[in-house]
Formats: structure tokens, sequence, C-alpha cells
């Protein structure tokens, strides 16, 4: 160069990375959204474009492959996202099973969206192999499994179900964001796909909206993949980074999450004003033999009670908590209610006297005295 560099120039080029061969015990964000190629046109890592790959989603991707014991996971922008991706892999005219108690939004995907993809869907109770068995058509190519579901916490046997779907040629996807990898591992118990939405227990701190999809199967991994680098509803260095983040603290959060929602469970449980609670480590919850043989580690903090009254008088308990704020969304570190039915709307099938709970990591001896006060008042 013959002349020193401009202001305009250096304020560009004066800014270097020299740090490449430090080792930061933390993982840095690598917010880049390009990569430089090298002399001979390659790229390191294969980092390319960050919509294709980038250090952080690469980073994350692999931790959750390692955590729910599959060769492949790919990260989506969201839980729904994820889903999505599985929906558009599927063929025009395909026929799907879904849960009758399925996180709400996901029928509503289908009967939104996935119409002009000629989807068409049947609500099935999957704690009933034999109406599942009934359900299943020649166009039909996905079993969806969401367990426990939400919001009623069904219990589905994942095994029983995997087999009757291989059986007739069918992929069986799991929604395992409720259970998470802690508690329950899909593929293991003989599922294709297995989808979170990472919003939840893995980031853990009600601060990042994300979702994944996890699969063994090459074929299906190839068409998963294209649809996230080719859609690109891919999650941002910052929320990968926060998600992995959330990832090391998954196991301590969903064990003492889980251990205060059975003690919380088995209070309500007894409660004069409380007509009936749905948790899936109560000996009164109907498939709980199938969760003792399918949850490992505790049995999950969400819990839903049916309040005994109207409409009004189970909001107005929820309004009545300190320690639980009223708000959507689940498997933070801080507790959280719900009434469900005003969420999910006019068409929902949820009791309009249940309470959805996601238990925190807060002291189980105030959620439950706060539990006394609200159903006192
Ligand atoms: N699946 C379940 C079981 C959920 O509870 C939710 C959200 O609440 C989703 C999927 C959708 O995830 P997201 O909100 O991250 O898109």
């Amino acid at each position: 160069m013959k002349s020193k560099p401009k202001f305009e120039t250096l304020a560009i080029k004066s800014i270097e990375n020299k740090f490449m061969d430090s080792k930061p015990v933390s993982t840095p964000i690598y917010l880049s959204s390009t990569y430089e190629r090298n002399e001979d046109g390659t790229y390191n890592n294969n980092f390319i474009y960050a919509r294709l790959n980038n250090p952080n989603r690469m980073i994350l991707e692999q931790s959750i492959a390692q955590l729910e014991q599959g060769k492949h996971a790919y990260a989506f922008s969201s839980g729904m996202a994820a889903i999505s991706a599985v929906f558009q892999s599927l063929k025009t005219g395909d026929h799907i099973i879904l849960p009758d108690d399925i996180y709400y939004a996901i029928n509503k995907l289908v009967d939104e969206v996935f119409i002009r993809w000629n989807l068409t869907y049947d609500l099935v109770d999957m704690c009933d192999l034999k109406a599942i068995k009934n359900a299943i058509k020649p166009a039909t190519s996905l079993i969806w499994i969401e367990t426990p579901s939400n919001p009623q916490l069904k219990i589905s046997d994942i095994s029983e179900i995997a087999k009757m779907a291989h059986k007739n040629n069918i992929i069986c996807a799991v929604d395992n964001t409720w259970a998470t990898p802690v508690l329950q591992n899909p593929l293991k118990l003989g599922a294709d796909i297995v989808m979170h939405s990472t919003t939840k227990y893995f980031g853990g701190h009600s601060d990042v909206i994300g979702g994944c999809i996890v699969v063994n199967n090459n074929k299906i991994a190839k068409k998963i993949k294209a649809i996230q680098l080719l859609s690109g509803a891919v999650p941002s260095p910052f929320d990968c980074w926060l998600i992995t983040r959330g990832i090391q603290t998954l196991h301590l959060r969903v064990t003492k999450q889980s251990e205060n929602a059975i003690k919380l469970a088995t209070y309500l449980e007894k409660h004069p004003k409380i007509e009936k609670v749905h948790y899936p480590g109560l000996e009164s919850h109907s498939q709980y033999s199938i969760a003792r043989k399918q949850l490992k580690n505790g049995f999950g903090a969400m819990i839903s009670v049916l309040i005994k009254g109207n409409e009004a008088a189970a909001i107005k308990i929820s309004t009545n908590l300190n320690y639980f704020t009223t708000a959507t969304s689940l498997g933070g570190v801080e507790s959280l209610v719900e009434h469900r039915k005003s969420v999910e709307g006019e068409n929902s099938s949820t009791p309009f006297n249940l309470l959805r709970i996601s238990v925190g990591i807060e002291h189980i001896e105030d959620l439950i005295e706060d539990w006394e006060q609200a159903l006192q008042k």
C-alpha cells in the first residue's frame, strides 16, 4: 500500500481478532455472519455463512445429540420451527396421527398452514394403543407422541407405539420437551425423531426461544438438515450460546424441579379444594406404571390441577399465588401458573377449571405455603 489508511478504512481494519489461539474456558459468542476463506479457497471447520453453520450452533447441536443419544441434531429458532421442519419433510397428502392432548398450537399449525400441504390428521388418545392402531390409514406417515402431554400430563408408551409405527412403515416422533433427556431418551425407546422446545428446560431461564430435532436415521437427517439450511428458521449464535449455557445446569435444575413437583403434587392431591391432580409421579395417575417404566430420575416439573368450582374460582386462585407468576410457558427456574383454557382459545378441550403449574427451584416449603394461602382466600 502506497499511502497510510484513512480514518474510515482504519475504523474497519483496526478491528482484528488477535486472540484466535487463546483458549477461553467459557464458550465465546461468534456473532460473525460470514467467514474468511483460506488462500486455497477452503474454509476452516467448514464455517462459510452463519445460516449454514456457525460455531455456537454446532456446539449446541453436538451437545443435544449426545444428551439424546442420537447421531444428528438440528437447532431451530423455536420449537414450532422444529415441528414445522418435521411436517415439511412429509409428502403432500400424507396423514398424521396427533395426540388428543397435544400442545394446542401444533394442530393449529396443521389447520392453518399445512392444510396447503394437504396434510390431514386425526387426534387420538395416545394412552389407548387400540385407538392408535385403528387410526392408521394407508397415507399415514407419522405418529406424533407428546409425553407427558400438554396440559393434561397423559403418558404414552413410547416403545409400544414406536413398534406399532414401524410395523406399518410409519415414522414415530416424540416431543420430549416436558421430560427432557434427564428423564427420558425416546430414541433409546425406539422413536425415530425427538423434538424439543429448547425454550423450556434447556434454556431454563425464560430468556430465549429455540427448538431442535434429533435423529439417528441418515435419510430423515438429510431432509431435516436441508429444511433447516434452506428455510432458514435458525437460532442466532447468541440464542445458541444461551441454550448451551442452560444445558450445563439442566440436570441440576430438572432434578430439583422434579423433587419439588412431586412434593407439591402430593400436597395438592390431599387438599379439599382440589378436584384432581394430574402428575405422572402420583400412584393415582392412570398411566403411573408406564411413567415409572419410562421416566428415569423423576417425573418432571409440570403439574395440572382441577380446582373445585367454576372458571373464575380457578383464575382467582392463580392470582392469589405470590411465588407462582401467572404467565404462560414453562421449564424456567421460576415457578409459573396458568389458566390454560383461556390461553388455548374457544376450541380448546382443556377443562375450564384447569391450572397448569410449572414448578421452579424455589424452596418447596415456600411453594406449598403459597398454595395453602391461595386456596384459603
Ligand atoms: N411442544 C411443547 C410440549 C410445548 O409446550 C411448546 C410450547 O409451549 C412447544 C412445543 C412449542 O415451542 P416454542 O414455543 O419454543 O415454539
